[in-house]
Parts: structure tokens; sequence; C-alpha cells
């Protein structure tokens, strides 16, 4: 493999087909794009167009029905459940419109779930749940569950979380959706700062205000990519 392969994300000629009833519903239709490391992406497009679809495939929470996707110069079309999960433990952070904490865990036990995944012991996924605490603004709150939190504080726990393997990508589906705008602006300068420190965030968003912080807004519509506008450098 090319080594500036193992440096991007790229998809190839992608589709995804969902069987409903008796019909085939092409969510994505032959999507070919390279996402370089280090690149700020908004994903847009109308209700239904394929986003969720596309950032999920970026996650590996799925895999292409037909074309190649590769994360960090891994294929992830054709590859087991196994393979899958470890390529989103490896590389991935995930961010989600309405958090997706899980409700009975504390908010150190939430930061350490991936670290629990990845084996790590006791003593250094703590230090690390502490240290990620620290910096997304929630050390005082590590044993609180998340219905004690505000909804800001819910998606910093998600950011601390999502960081815990120290992911060079960062996807988020929405992520300030939940939010009001004051809270959100705290929430795009944390990806911001992210980005700026290197690592690729790729967010899905339909407000034009959330797009603006990316570097790249990929349009798509009915499955496809309609047209993508970079900031000039
Ligand atoms: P968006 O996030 O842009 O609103 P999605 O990626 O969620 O769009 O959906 C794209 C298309 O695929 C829609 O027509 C949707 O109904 C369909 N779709 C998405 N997920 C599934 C699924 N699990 N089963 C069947 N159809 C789906
Ligand atoms: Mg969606």
């Amino acid at each position: 493999m090319s080594s500036s392969l193992a440096h991007v994300i790229r998809l190839e000629e992608v589709w995804k087909t969902y069987r409903v009833g008796s019909e085939d519903v092409h969510a994505l239709a032959g999507v070919s794009v390279d996402f370089p490391q280090g690149s700020f992406w908004a994903v847009m497009g109308p209700s239904g167009s394929g986003k969720s679809t596309l950032l999920n495939l970026l996650g590996c929470l799925d895999r292409p029905t037909r074309g190649a996707c590769f994360i960090q110069g891994q294929p992830t079309a054709g590859v087991d459940d196994d393979a899958l999960s470890e390529i989103r433990l490896r590389h991935l952070g995930f961010i989600f419109q309405s958090f997706n904490l899980i409700a009975q865990l504390s908010v150190r036990e939430n930061i350490e779930l991936p670290l629990f995944y990845l084996g790590w012991d006791a003593e250094r996924s703590r230090r690390r749940a502490e240290e990620l605490a620290a910096l997304v603004g929630l050390q005082e709150r590590l044993e609180h569950r998340p219905n004690e939190l505000s909804g800001g504080q819910q998606q910093r726990v998600a950011i601390a979380r999502a960081l815990a393997n120290d992911p060079q990508i960062i996807l988020a589906d929405e992520p300030t959706g939940n939010l009001d705008t004051a809270t959100g602006t705290q929430i795009m300068e944390m990806l911001q700062s992210l980005n700026a420190q290197g690592k690729t965030v790729i967010m899905v968003t339909h407000e034009p205000e959330i797009a603006a912080y990316a570097d790249h807004r990929l349009h798509i519509r009915d499955g496809l990519i309609d047209r993508i506008e970079s900031k000039s450098q």
C-alpha cells in the first residue's frame, strides 16, 4: 500500500443499499472522496440524503454494500465484525447528537468504556479518565450520572469518551443539534482545537453557522456528492 493512503480516509465508489420491504433504497449511490489527515469537514444535505449513512460507514459502524472504504489505509469492506471493531477502537472517536452516554454509568465509567474494551488496566484507565475530564472541564463531575448534567456537559463527556483512545479521527453526527447556541459554540471550539492539534474532524450538520467552522463542506444529495466547497487557504 502506498504510504499516502495510510494517512487518509478514502471512499471509492461506495454504495450503501438498504432493503426496505421489497424495495432497494440506495442511501449512497457511488461516492468517492478522500479526507486527508488533519482536515475538518462538514457534511451537509437534506434530510434522507445519506449523511448519517456516510458517517456510519466512516465510523465502522457499518460496511459498504459495494465499493471500498479505507480508514488510515485499512479496508472496511468485507472484513468481519471483530476487525471492524478493532479499526473503530484504534482510530475513531464518535460523537452523537443525543450524546449516547450510558445512563446507568458515572461520567468516569462512561469515559473509561472504550479503554475497558481496549483492555487497559483499571489504574491507567482511571488516570486517563481524570485527565480527559479535566480537559473538558468536568473533573468535579466524575462520579455524577449523565442525567445530573446539562446537555452541554453531557456532550463534553461524550467528547472525553471519544478521545479516550487518542484517535486520529473524530466523527460527529449533528454534535450541536440538541444544544443552545452558546453551548453549541463551546462544543465547536473544542472540535476546532482538536483539529488544530492535527486530528481529522468530520461532522454532519445542517446549520450553516456550525458548518462555517469546517474547512471543507461536502454537500450530498440523493446519496451522491453534489459539490465540495473549501475555504481558500
Ligand atoms: P440523513 O442522515 O441525510 O438524513 P440517512 O443516511 O439517515 O440520511 O438515510 C438515507 C436514506 O437511507 C433514507 O432514505 C433512509 O430512509 C434510508 N435508511 C437509512 N438507514 C436505513 C436503515 N437502517 N434501513 C433502511 N433504510 C435506511
Ligand atoms: Mg441523519
